[in-house]
């Protein structure tokens, strides 16, 4: 049955305002793309900040938003490629970068200066269809359900490459501050990796769920959070999930000598260190965005063990306003995924 020609879709016309689901044109693939029915589509909290103005798409609107698309190949570009009708891929927010730059070469591709983002710059997976760049279509494995496997795009690849990031190993412990969606991910992560885990945040709910997850200690993030890491032999890495700035001065207590502070959030905020503390104890600071596809694929195998669960709310695409109010409140825990089934 060919493909219909015209698709729902979910349109921010105006900053500030909630969206709207309206029929519009089905996106063609180019000779490189691949046309993918959405199955399920996860949504993040810079979804909030897109919609809200704060990040503004440097597009007229109305804008697709959405980078945590899960779906089936419904139809090949010309170019025809490693991919197949029926095989399920997942995108992210990196929709493609320009594959020749320095960062490109040497494995920072979601660092080129020239990538274009998934549900930003161009036409995201809040849709009943998009298009995505064979060569950075994520194939799903077997195993993992498209709604699992949804916020993996996003959420759980950035948890990885901030996991990553921090050098930790097998032995060494990793404090983890902040536990909505990326937290939780990341402690399963580092269990994985035979790391012992603190999982910090102020919410004693989460802490519960973390303990659940996983998490070896469980700290609340009070002003004497870094004493209590201390005395539990400190922290060989701190990664940051909580968009907050109150969490650095705490970091910077709990890091061990030779530490290394991964900043994965991004409050609106200056962070200021006494320079003794960091030099001294030879610190280092890590700022991790999104992942490249090798940190991708690296998860999506770990995640296809059964091994990385999500903690996820599913609506039905047609509640995706209320997906985003309940995200803008702060009333969701986890993950939220919207079905297209
Ligand atoms: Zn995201
Ligand atoms: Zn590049």
């Amino acid at each position: 049955m060919p493909n219909p020609l015209t698709m729902k879709a979910a349109l921010l016309k105006e900053y500030g305002k909630l969206l709207e689901i309206a029929e519009v044109p089905r996106p063609v693939p180019n000779a490189d793309e691949v046309l993918v029915k959405i199955e399920a589509s996860g949504v993040c909290f810079t979804d909030v900040h897109i919609m809200k103005g704060e990040h503004a798409s440097p597009n007229p609107l109305p804008l697709i938003m959405g980078h945590e698309g899960v779906g089936r190949v419904v139809e090949l570009g010309s170019d025809g490629g490693r991919l197949k009708v029926g095989d399920r891929v997942g995108i992210g927010y990196v929709f493609g970068a320009c594959g020749h730059c320095r960062e490109c070469l040497t494995g920072g591709e979601n660092y080129c200066p020239d990538f274009d983002a998934t549900g930003f710059s161009v036409s995201g997976c809040f849709a009943e269809y998009v298009v995505m760049r064979q060569e950075w279509a994520n194939r799903i494995p077997e195993g993992i359900s498209p709604i699992e496997a949804a916020p993996l795009m996003c959420a759980g690849a950035a948890a990885y490459a901030s996991h990553k990031k921090t050098g930790v190993q097998a032995g060494d412990t990793l404090a983890i501050f902040g536990l909505g969606g990326l937290g939780q991910y990341a402690i399963q992560i580092a269990k994985l990796c035979g790391v012992r885990v603190i999982a910090v945040d102020i919410s004693e709910e989460k802490l519960a769920t973390a303990k659940a997850l996983g998490a070896d200690e469980i700290v609340v993030a009070d002003e004497n959070a870094g004493a209590a890491i201390q005395a539990l032999g400190g922290a060989h890495g701190c990664v940051n999930f909580a968009p907050v700035g109150a969490t650095w001065p705490l970091m910077l207590a709990a890091c061990a000598p030779r530490a290394t502070i991964v900043l994965t959030a991004v409050p609106a905020d200056q962070l200021a260190f006494y320079t003794y503390e960091v030099v001294e104890r030879g610190i280092k600071v890590i700022g991790s965005s999104a992942s490249n596809r090798q940190e991708m694929n690296e998860l999506l195998a770990l995640a296809a063990k059964g091994n990385v669960k999500g903690v996820i709310n599913t609506m039905p695409f047609e509640q995706i306003n209320e997906a985003l109010s309940s995200l803008i409140e702060g009333r969701t825990d986890g993950r939220t995924v919207l079905d297209f089934q």
